[in-house]
């Protein structure tokens, strides 16, 4: 069975989202409640079947909390197929059989970190946290798609900005247009240009349009918006980067 639960929409639950494999009810709910305290939507699975499905499926997953005994497919098994696939989701594993040789064999199959039970759940969501850390720090250094310019880094391909490792909300305009800035640093763009690029050649408008979203764009991204450091203005030719 499979239940699937969403943290609601407030701007904490951007931290990250966390599929949570576990039978063992009382664990599962203890677990999901605190990550939710700490701003992280959840997702839940029972057995390793479904956690397979959810993992395969879900829109957005950024770790994976796994108890070893499972039904249907344990969580050694369920970590094999993941790295089998490609999945390179952080993996942190429970188990009550907690001898180094099962601590040693969790990591040999692709887990990222191993926690006995019992645990204090104030362990688990730190473990939580600096395995986060550590994946989004990976990505940066390895993925070639991502864009950084001071302390603004983009993942164009989640659609994610964060400023000094804080996330921002920018609605898909707004990202568009960061979007074209971040990929072309330091070159100048005209409204007819940004026109084009980011609404496309059908808008029926005019450039005051481009001004207004670059206006709420420099107030999520501009520590003081009346003074943008970012995303200038150059006088009598449109907007640059830089
Ligand atoms: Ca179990």
């Amino acid at each position: 069975m499979l239940l699937t639960e969403q943290a609601p929409a407030t701007p904490k639950n951007t931290l990250g989202c966390v599929l949570v494999v576990e039978d063992e009810a009382i664990i599962q709910e203890a677990i999901a409640l605190s990550l939710r305290e700490e701003g992280y939507s959840v997702l839940l699975a029972e057995d390793g079947y479904s956690a397979l499905q959810v993992a395969k499926t879900a829109a957005r997953l950024d770790l994976v909390i796994l108890d070893v005994m499972l039904p249907s497919i344990n969580g050694l098994d369920f970590c094999r197929i993941l790295r089998h696939e490609g999945n390179n989701v952080p993996v942190l594993m429970i188990s009550a059989r907690g001898n180094e040789s099962d601590r040693i064999v969790g990591l040999e199959v692709g887990a990222d970190d191993y926690l006995s039970k019992p645990f204090g759940m104030r362990e688990l969501v730190a473990r939580c946290r600096a395995l986060l850390r550590r994946s989004r720090r990976d990505f940066v250094a390895t993925n070639a798609t991502v864009y950084k310019f001071g302390d603004i880094i983009m993942y164009p391909d989640e659609c994610r900005v964060t400023i000094n490792e804080t996330e921002i909300n920018l609605s898909p305009k707004e990202f568009r247009l960061l979007d074209l800035f971040m990929s072309h640093p330091r070159r100048v763009w005209s409204r007819e240009q940004l026109l084009e690029k980011v609404w496309g050649v059908d808008f029926v408008g005019d450039s005051k349009t481009v001004d207004v979203h670059i206006r709420w764009l420099r107030e999520k991204i501009e520590v003081d918006p009346s003074d943008p450091k970012h995303i200038v203005t150059v006088r009598g030719f449109g907007y640059r980067l830089g």
